[in-house]
């Protein structure tokens, strides 16, 4: 495994590599590594010949400069758990070198980029959309993978490839949990136990909503889920929409010929998480 810091060296690197024929898997992370990383980093490797993964908390996505500046940063432990799975590069930048001057790209990805996690967190999707097309750039993978842990990211980053052509395909992989349930994510390690323990009750919440949708009207189980969630004092509901997969559009109804996800963001304390499920109707 190669660890680089600058663009020009892991540009050479992979042009070798393409030149000799060999296809390219790349997972962008922002470190803090767990099992939904891993889980994408094994379906790279399954894919490709060589997978890349970055490692780069990116300061243009945060609107929270709190939440930057504690965003855990595990550098060696990742990269002893990224050898260990077989990763063949990683991508470590410094900020200087992604951004030697501030980025003023804009970008308008309609209704994508104006619900949930969108209008919650204003600027973080234009962050996201500036620092992949970056990566994208840099690495010009045959494959990049996502998690829907980040429903609406992957609807955003499916968009951005759209409008720039780039010729690559966006792997979607399924989002990988704790034995309770809470869905993976680097923010729960910043988590006291007592929360930690509390955390659960989102998922919980949501995996009886699935079951609720055979029989509750779209807008009662929408109070129902925000309500359950919020019984619990150490949690306090930002949203819980449900919308169709492709728009992002709220639904009114379960006869609506879409796949339908419920999407929910949840602050316990100054923690906020985020978590979805699809619905089986
Ligand atoms: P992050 O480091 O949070 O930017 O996440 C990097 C990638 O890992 C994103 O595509 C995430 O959606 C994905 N990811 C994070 N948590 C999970 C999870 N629990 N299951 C699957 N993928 C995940």
């Amino acid at each position: 495994m190669k660890v680089f810091e600058s663009i020009s060296a892991l540009t050479q690197e992979i042009t070798q590599q393409k030149a000799a024929g060999k296809t390219i898997g790349f997972v962008p992370t922002m470190g803090a590594l767990h099992d939904g990383h891993c889980s994408l980093v094994a379906r790279s490797k399954k894919e490709n010949d060589i997978t890349v993964v970055s490692i780069f908390v990116n300061p243009t996505q945060f609107n929270d400069k709190n939440d930057l500046k504690n965003y855990p940063r595990t550098f060696e432990k990742d990269s002893s758990l990224l050898e260990s799975f077989g990763a063949d590069f990683i991508f470590h930048p410094s900020e200087q070198e992604m951004y030697p001057t501030q980025s003023t790209e804009v970008w308008d990805f309609g209704q994508l980029d104006k619900v949930m996690e969108g209008a919650h967190r204003p600027g973080h999707f234009n962050g996201v959309a500036i620092i992949v097309k970056k990566l994208f750039e840099i690495v010009i993978p045959h494959k990049a993978y996502f998690g829907l842990k980040d429903f609406q990211q992957v609807a955003i980053i499916k968009e951005l490839v759209k409008r720039t052509q780039f010729p690559i395909e966006i792997v979607e992989c399924p989002i990988i949990r704790e034995p309770d349930g809470l869905a993976m994510s680097s923010r729960n390690m910043l988590l006291s136990p007592e929360a930690r323990l509390h955390a659960a009750n989102i998922s919980k919440a949501l995996f009886e909503a699935i079951q609720l949708s055979a029989s509750m009207e779209v807008d009662e189980l929408k109070k129902y889920v925000t309500e359950t969630i919020n019984a619990d004092p150490m949690l306090l509901v930002e949203y819980f929409e449900i919308v169709d997969s492709l728009r992002l559009r709220s639904i009114k109804s379960w006869d609506e010929k879409c796949v339908k996800v419920g999407c929910v963001a949840v602050k316990l304390g100054n923690i906020r998480l985020i978590d979805n499920v699809t619905f089986p109707i």
